[in-house]
């Protein structure tokens, strides 16, 4: 680790491939495996070709993107740290915006694609390290006690709906059965009290969002549910845990959106919406049994719009960096333009990961959509998910057809939409996403400083 204001050296990864010994070691592990050009020609040329669908555009699309950061709380004591975790929100008005790019202007005004957005985000403050709120016992209550304050505040109310972000977790955990009833009551039960130095198992949480140990008298939320409690450390960086309760907060957003549609009644509506979320359709981490119940949300929504005769909205995951990214990247020539690949965990195992497939299926654990590579006839690549169209993995149906495109709901949806709206600007973008990325984004240095800065402040300590 560096000491305070030193930097690390641009060149170190170049001396490090130098050192003899890490020479000798990547020799003696061989080349990284690549499948073979004949091979590959074997598994595109069997792919469907997106010309087969036609393309199909939306009203409205919702992009969403999330960022965190974590700055020194105390100018003077600068272990004390706070982190920042927020999910931005972009709904683009699909017809106005191809009316600006309409008028023979080599490019669209941003200003103008500006006004054309709606935005809202859930913006979190969190405690960090040593950052320990006076009324409680531990920084780690304090940092549940804030993610409860943030999903059941009235700002993540939608419209006139009375739901908050806490009531769709809630929704959710009835769906994958978390919730039982007990005393009369109904109780959301966490395996063990979050509390420190307190080992009582099995502690209740009533349905109104918080309550109190039995044993030790800790405050109980049922945001600890999401257990990003768990990787919390009281004593030095909380990046994983914060990237954790954005991957969750993001997926949670996105469901309690589409609820909201339903809730108020608004079904027709959503029929006219996309919604692209960053990364794969998945949570990861301790949250990661939450992909249960939106698998079957999601479906069980967009199979009762079909009911009444609505088309289903799009949802779709657009991953843009991470392995899979790199390596279809790095086979580019020999992927043909055009295509959709729902990658196999064949695929996956022997190509990507390079390791020995699995029994169970790839993502078993915190997928709930499939991964396709498209590329477009430009030659422009796109890692997207689409959700499984099945309540739950265990279909047969799930089983056996998973990787056959033609199951998936709205592929012409998202192949119009990508078509429309792949920018020259970012390698594998979209212009939606890039406004929910740049809304998102809490940008690091020069802006990070200021945060630094504004959080001592607020904190009196500058
Ligand atoms: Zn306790």
């Amino acid at each position: 680790m560096p000491f305070n204001n030193q930097q690390a050296s641009k060149v170190g990864h170049e001396d490090l491939l130098r050192n003899p010994d890490i020479d000798a070691y990547l020799s003696s592990i061989g080349d990284v495996p690549r499948p073979e050009p004949a091979q590959l020609a074997q598994i595109f040329g069997k792919s469907p070709t997106i010309d087969a669908f036609e393309p199909s555009i939306p009203e409205v699309i919702v992009a969403f993107d999330g960022s965190l950061y974590e700055a020194s709380a105390d100018v003077d004591e600068p272990s004390r740290r706070v982190g920042y975790v927020k999910v931005g929100m972009v709904a683009l008005n699909v017809k106005k915006y191809l009316d600006l790019s309409d008028r023979n202007m080599p490019y669209v005004d941003p200003m103008a694609v500006n006004r054309l957005q709606d935005r809202s985000a859930l913006s979190m403050a969190l405690p960090s390290a040593y950052l320990k709120e006076p009324s409680l016992d531990s920084v780690t209550d304090g940092y549940r006690a804030a993610i409860h304050r943030y999903y059941s505040s009235d700002k993540t109310k939608i419209g006139t709906d009375k739901s908050t972000l806490l009531d769709t977790l809630l929704e959710l955990l009835r769906t994958m059965g978390a919730i039982v009833e007990e005393n009369g009551a109904e109780w959301v039960v966490l395996p063990r009290c979050p509390a420190i130095d307190c080992d009582q198992k099995n502690v209740g949480v009533p349905l109104k969002g918080e309550g109190s140990c039995p044993s030790c008298m800790a405050p109980l939320f049922v945001t600890d549910k999401l257990r990003v409690w768990e990787c919390f450390n009281e004593a030095s960086t909380n990046a994983e845990s914060f990237s954790r309760l954005m991957l969750a907060s993001e997926s949670l957003v996105l469901l309690h959106s589409l609820l909201f549609f339903k809730r108020a009644g608004l079904l027709a509506q959503l029929s006219n919406y996309a919604f692209i979320m960053d990364g794969p359709l998945s949570i990861s981490g301790e949250a990661a049994p939450l992909h249960d119940p939106i698998m079957r949300t999601i479906n069980e929504l967009q199979l009762d719009m079909i009911s009444h005769g609505l088309a289903p909205p799009l949802i779709m995951g657009l991953t843009k960096t991470g392995i899979a990214v790199e390596h279809f990247a790095a086979l580019n020539e020999s992927i043909p333009n055009g295509i959709a690949f729902p990658v196999t965990d064949e695929y996956r195992y022997n190509n990507i990961l390079g390791k020995r497939e699995r029994a169970k299926p790839f993502g078993d654990e915190f997928y709930y959509g499939q991964d396709v590579l498209i590329k477009t006839a430009e030659g422009r690549q796109f890692l997207i998910s689409l959700p499984y169209p099945w309540n739950t993995k265990q279909d047969p149906e799930f089983q056996s057809s998973r990787f056959e495109l033609s199951k998936y709901r709205n592929v012409d949806i998202a192949i119009g939409i990508i078509n429309l709206f792949q920018s020259d600007l970012y390698e594998n973008s979209m212009v939606p996403v890039i406004l929910a990325h740049e809304y998102a984004s809490i940008s690091l240095a020069p802006g990070g400083k200021i945060l630094d800065l504004v959080t001592a402040r607020a904190l009196g300590a500058a």
